[in-house]
C-alpha cells in the first residue's frame, strides 16, 4: 500500500504535468457505475458517478498537494473553489498520457476506472487493480471528517509532540507500538514499511505496548520514522507489488530496505520472524529488536 513517501512521489510527478490544466469531461468505468447500481460505492465516494462527471467538467486543477495518504486536486471554476480528494488504496495508480494504449502494462490498462479529458488534449488516467482506492468531490475538508482527524504532516514542528500526547492516551498505551506508529491519527503516513523498518533501526520488537517505551525512546523512533520517510521521498518511494509513480515509473527506495520482506536479518544473520500487529503482517528479527 503506497505510504506517504509513494504517495508524494505521484503529486511530484503529477504537478508539472497537470497543474492549471482544464478538465474537459470525466468518464468513469462501467464497473463504478455498475457497483452504484447494486447500492456500493466503489472508488467514487458519496456523490453518484454522473453526478461526479457533470461536477467536474469544466474544472481547472490549479493546485495538487499531498495530506498524509491523500492526494488533494484543488479544483477552481468561476471564482469558487471545490477539493477532488484522491486515496490510492492498494493499488491505485496515475498515468497522464496522450492515449490509453501509452499505458503498457496491461494489469493497470485493463483497470482503468476513471479518464479525466483535458483541454490541453492529454488524458488523466485513474487506475486501480483492487479498486480500494476512493475519490471524493467536495467544497471542503470538513465534509469528510476523517480529512480532519489526521495527524500533522510528520515534518511540521508540533509532530512529535503531537505522537507523545496521543501515546499517553488510555486507548493507546497498552497497544503494541507497530499498530500506534501506523495509526493516521498519531502519526501521519506511515504505513507497514516504514514502521517496520523504524523499529527495526530502533531495536524495538514491534509487538511491544507502547507504555513500554520511555519518552526518550519515543523521540527518537519519531525522528527515525520522519527521516525514513524523507529518505524515501527523495529516492521516489518504495516500488512494491504495484505501486507505481505516475506513467509506470518506479521509485527506488525498496532496494534500501532492511527488514520489511526481509527472511534474514541484515545485522545478526539470523531468520527474522513475523507476527499479525493490528491486522497487518509485521516482520522483524528476535534477536536484534526488543
Ligand atoms: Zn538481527
Amino acid at each position: 500500500m503506497p505510504e506517504l513517501p509513494e504517495v508524494e512521489g505521484v503529486v511530484r510527478a503529477l504537478v508539472p504535468k497537470v497543474e492549471g490544466k482544464t478538465i474537459e469531461k470525466v468518464e468513469l468505468s462501467q464497473t463504478i457505475y455498475h457497483s452504484w447500481a447494486e447500492g456500493k460505492q466503489c472508488i467514487v465516494k458519496t456523490i453518484e458517478p454522473n453526478l461526479f462527471e457533470q461536477a467536474l467538467q469544466g474544472m481547472t486543477i490549479s493546485k495538487i498537494t499531498r495530506r498524509s495518504k491523500y492526494i488533494y486536486f484543488h479544483l477552481e471554476k468561476d471564482d469558487n473553489q471545490y477539493l477532488f480528494v484522491n486515496h490510492l488504496g492498494m493499488t491505485g495508480a496515475w498515468f497522464v498520457v496522450q492515449d490509453l494504449s501509452e499505458i503498457t502494462e496491461e494489469k493497470f490498462r485493463k483497470h482503468t476506472h476513471g479518464v479525466f479529458y483535458l483541454t490541453s488534449g492529454e488524458l488523466l488516467v485513474y487506475s486501480d487493480i483492487r479498486r480500494f482506492g476512493e475519490m471524493r468531490f467536495i467544497v471542503k475538508e470538513e465534509e469528510h471528517p476523517p480529512l480532519m482527524q489526521m495527524a500533522p504532516e510528520p515534518f511540521e514542528p508540533n509532530a512529535c509532540y503531537f505522537f507523545l500526547e496521543k501515546c499517553e492516551l488510555p486507548k493507546y498505551q497498552n497497544k503494541p507500538i507497530k499498530e500506534v506508529i501506523m495509526d493516521g491519527q498519531v502519526i501521519s503516513g506511515c504505513g507497514n514499511i516504514y514502521a517496520t523498518e523504524s523499529l527495526f533501526k530502533m531495536g524495538i520488537h514491534p509487538g511491544r505496548k507502547t507504555n513500554r517505551i520511555s519518552k526518550q525512546r519515543k523521540i527518537e523512533l519519531f525522528e527515525v520514522i520522519r527521516n525514513i520517510l524523507q529518505e524515501s521521498i527523495e529516492m521516489g518511494g518504495s516500488t512494491i507489488s504495484d505501486y507505481r509513480n505516475i506513467n509506470g515509473e518506479a521509485g527506488g527506495m525498496q532496494h534500501r530496505l532492511k527488514m520489511y520482506g526481509k527472511k534474514i536479518c541484515p545485522q545478526c544473520g539470523n531468520d527474522t520472524k513475523s507476527m499479525v500487529i493490528g491486522g497487518r503482517t509485521s516482520v522483524y528479527c528476535p534477536q536484534c529488536q526488543h
